[in-house]
C-alpha cells in the first residue's frame, strides 16, 4: 500500500469508529478529500483507491486538476469537485462551470451570480451555507440568525439546489460550535421548505471525532491524507 491510500485507509477507519460511537451509520458520511496546494499525481493516487469527493480552495488551482482529469468525470465512478474556499465575485462564473459543490456560499450576490452562470447543461449546483458559528468579525460566513433568510433567498434561485450548512468553527471553540451548527441545521430545516436539506459539513483533520458527534455528514480533510501542505 502507498502512503496516501494507508492514510485514506485510516481516516476511513477514523470516521466508521466515530460513527459507531455516536450510533450512526458510516455510511452516511461522506469524506471530502481536500486536495489543495496537493499535486495532480496525489489526486490520482486517492482517485484510484476509490476516493471521489475532493475539496480545493483556489479557483485558479482547481481549473487546472479540473481539466487534467477531466475524463475521471465520466467514468463510472464519476468524481466531484467541492470549492471550498473563499467565493470572490469575479470567481463565481469560473466556479459555476466547473463545481459539483460550493460549500462557502454567505451573500445574495454570490447567491445570484452562480445561479447565472451555471450552464443549463450541467446539474444545478449543490450548495451549503458557511455558518460564522464563532460570530468573529474577521471569519467569513453568515451569522446565524442571517441563515434563515439567505436560505430562502436561495431557494428561489433555479441553478442551485440548497444542501445545508458549513462551518469551519475555531479549535478552541468546538464543544459550543459543533452542538450550535447541529442545533441550526435541525432548527433551519424545521422552519422553512428545504426540500434537498440533508448537509451538515464540519470537521477537518484534527476535529472529526467531535464534528461527527454532533451530526456532520460531510466531514473535510487535508492534512490526515496528503500530509502537510506547501506553503
Ligand atoms: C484546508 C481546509 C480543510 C482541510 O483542513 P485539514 O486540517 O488539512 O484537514 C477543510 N476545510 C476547509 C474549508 C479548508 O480550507
Amino acid at each position: 500500500m502507498t502512503n496516501i491510500s494507508e492514510k485514506l485507509e485510516n481516516v476511513r477507519q477514523r470516521i466508521a469508529l466515530a460513527a459507531r460511537k455516536a450510533g450512526r451509520d458510516a455510511a452516511g458520511i461522506r469524506l471530502v478529500a481536500v486536495s489543495k496546494r496537493h499535486s495532480l499525481d496525489a489526486i490520482r493516487e486517492a482517485y484510484d483507491t476509490g476516493q471521489l469527493d475532493f475539496g480545493e480552495n483556489y479557483v485558479q488551482e482547481a481549473l487546472e486538476k479540473i481539466d487534467a482529469l477531466k475524463i475521471a468525470r465520466h467514468k463510472d465512478h464519476p468524481i466531484r469537485w467541492h470549492f471550498i474556499g473563499p467565493i470572490q465575485s469575479n470567481k463565481t462564473r469560473a466556479i459555476a462551470e466547473s463545481f459539483d459543490w460550493v460549500h462557502t456560499l454567505a451573500r445574495e450576490k454570490i447567491a445570484r451570480r452562480l445561479n447565472d452562470y451555471r450552464p443549463a447543461h450541467m446539474a444545478p449546483v449543490n450548495v451549503c451555507i458557511q455558518v460564522n458559528i464563532d460570530k468573529e468579525e474577521s471569519k467569513s460566513g453568515v451569522v446565524p440568525t442571517g441563515v434563515l433568510a439567505l436560505a430562502e433567498f436561495v431557494t428561489t434561485l433555479p441553478r442551485l439546489r440548497l444542501r445545508g450548512l458549513m462551518a469551519i468553527p475555531q479549535p478552541e471553540n468546538g464543544n459550543k460550535a459543533f452542538p450550535s451548527m447541529h442545533a441550526l441545521y435541525k432548527e433551519i430545516q424545521s422552519e422553512g421548505d428545504f426540500p434537498h436539506w440533508d448537509t451538515l459539513s464540519m470537521g477537518m483533520s484534527a476535529d472529526l471525532e467531535i464534528a461527527i458527534a454532533n451530526g456532520a455528514n460531510i466531514v473535510r480533510i487535508g492534512t490526515d491524507i496528503f500530509g502537510p501542505r506547501e506553503t
